[in-house]
């Protein structure tokens, strides 16, 4: 357990949260703010934005960034370091990680002297549902 002190759950962080629980594909907070609404709660933008990144640096999120830099976040099962393999169609998105790989990134950077070494994985492709409607 860590030390940090209690922070104060809200009613909105938890809506979000319900949210979350419940898309298996990474989310922007345009989407989540949508989803929201569509649900009946009325929480702001702004709200949204602010209690998915607080979320995040508390590490109950991952995110990933689309390449015009838009946070997307999702509440993954794993905990600790893993990687996404991302449907690029539907944004299902499943769980993946291994010791060969990490395995394989610290003997490649071990042969060049590289150390603390860090690494994004981001693999993307059809998931079945999308292949068979194809
Ligand atoms: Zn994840
Ligand atoms: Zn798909
Ligand atoms: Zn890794």
């Amino acid at each position: 357990m860590t030390t940090t002190p209690a922070r104060r759950v809200t009613k909105q962080r938890v809506a979000i949260a319900d949210q979350l629980e419940r898309s298996e594909a990474f989310l922007s907070a345009q989407d989540l703010h949508a989803a929201l609404s569509r649900s009946g709660e009325r929480i702001g933008l702004a709200t949204v934005y602010r209690t998915l990144s607080a979320m995040a640096t508390d590490g109950e999120l991952d995110v990933r960034r689309t390449d015009d830099g838009e946070a997307l976040y999702r509440r993954c099962d794993t905990e600790g370091h893993h990687h996404h393999m991302v449907c690029r169609t539907c944004g299902r998105t499943v769980e993946i990680g291994g010791p060969k790989l990490e395995e394989w990134l610290a003997e490649v950077s071990g042969r060049f002297g590289y150390v603390d070494i860090d690494h994004t994985v981001e693999i993307t492709g059809t998931c079945p549902e999308c292949a068979a409607k194809a």
